[in-house]
């Protein structure tokens, strides 16, 4: 019997209480999984979170409403990827998904059709993208008013160069072990940032 299928009273199959993973898929016969919890973290989860906690320094200076809307704008986009991308990976339900989501996106969206991942990634990618565009325009913000004094400038600098780093070169490098081993790295749109196809 398959998982999650069970027997009802006159012995018919009941449906299963949530979508089955892409087990019916099979997966391409380089695939090798990137399964430790330790490798999943170093490689996306933390530099993540902390790309976001440097973004929300930087907007700081701005007032404290826009690091926390910053943040929750982050949680938001971060979830809208795993309800519409997610839904269209082959790692959509799997525990080797490098981030995590792929098993959080089977609980909240149906199964999409791998074929349409790319389709799904141009059209949604854009919100996520936005949490690496709005610390640079509010840091250029702060920057520009800070130009009076040296030391203001420095505070304002700090933040923008070290979220620039986080963003632009140490998030990309860091995935190119989870991106690399994806069986959709060859459709992905965003693989040409971390690895080449
Ligand atoms: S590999 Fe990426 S797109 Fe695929 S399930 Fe994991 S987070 Fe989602």
């Amino acid at each position: 019997m398959r998982a999650g299928v069970g027997k009802g009273v006159e012995g018919a199959e009941t449906l299963p209480d949530r979508p089955e993973p892409l087990l019916r898929d099979p997966l391409p016969v380089d695939y090798r999984p990137f399964e430790a919890d330790e490798d999943r973290d170093r490689a996306h989860n933390l530099p993540l979170l902390s790309l976001y906690l440097v973004g929300a320094w930087t907007l700081a200076p701005l007032g404290w409403v826009w690091p926390i809307t910053y943040l929750l704008y982050c949680l938001g986009s971060n979830l809208w990827f795993i309800k519409s991308i997610c839904p269209s990976c082959r790692l959509y339900g799997r525990a080797a998904c490098p981030s995590g989501y792929g098993r959080v996106s089977a609980r909240i969206a149906p199964r999409g059709d791998p074929s349409d991942f790319p389709r799904r990634f141009r059209r949604n990618i854009g919100v996520v993208a936005l949490g690496w565009v709005i610390p640079l325009v509010g840091g250029a913000v702060v920057l520009s008013r800070s130009l009076q004094s040296a030391l203001s400038t420095l505070y304002a600098l700090v933040p923008l160069i070290l979220f620039s780093i986080l963003g632009f070169y140490a998030l990309p490098a860091l995935s190119k072990g989870g991106c690399g081993s994806c069986p959709m790295r060859r459709e992905c749109p965003g693989a040409r940032f971390t690895v080449a196809k």
